[in-house]
């Protein structure tokens, strides 16, 4: 278990199951948590079907990296693994950005109760 500072109000928060939710919109799904204390809402994770086919991608490349290492395959092997698995990262990060704005929009406009949006120039 872990502690996040809330951007919100600031508190600790101490992640618990209970704070963690799990939402799909569409083809979109969607890894969240609640801060108890203002109610604001983070994710943590978001995928849709092309996100999901790239983890399972790098997942078989990674455990076929791992029996390659174990295995102490030829350099070369290893390296083509390496490389497959930092292209499918690449565009995982590319991909994140837009998947989380989506996510947040998501979530937000969840149960929303007329929150006023606080818009400060600090
Ligand atoms: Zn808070």
């Amino acid at each position: 278990m872990k502690y996040v500072e809330c951007n919100g109000c600031k508190q600790m928060i101490y992640l618990t199951g209970a704070q963690i939710g799990h939402v799909e919109e569409g083809d979109l799904h969607i890894d969240y948590f609640t801060c108890p204390y203002c109610g604001k809402k983070y994710v943590s994770f978001a995928s849709d079907v092309p996100m999901r086919e790239l983890i399972t991608r790098r997942r078989a490349l990674q455990e076929k990296l791992k029996v390659a290492q174990a295995n102490k395959f030829r350099e070369k092997t290893i390296r083509q693994y390496v490389r497959a698995v930092d292209k499918i990262k690449a565009q995982q990060e590319k991909m994140m950005p837009a998947l989380l704005e989506r996510a947040n929009a998501a979530v937000a406009g969840e149960g929303a109760d007329h929150g006023e949006e606080e818009e400060k120039e600090g």
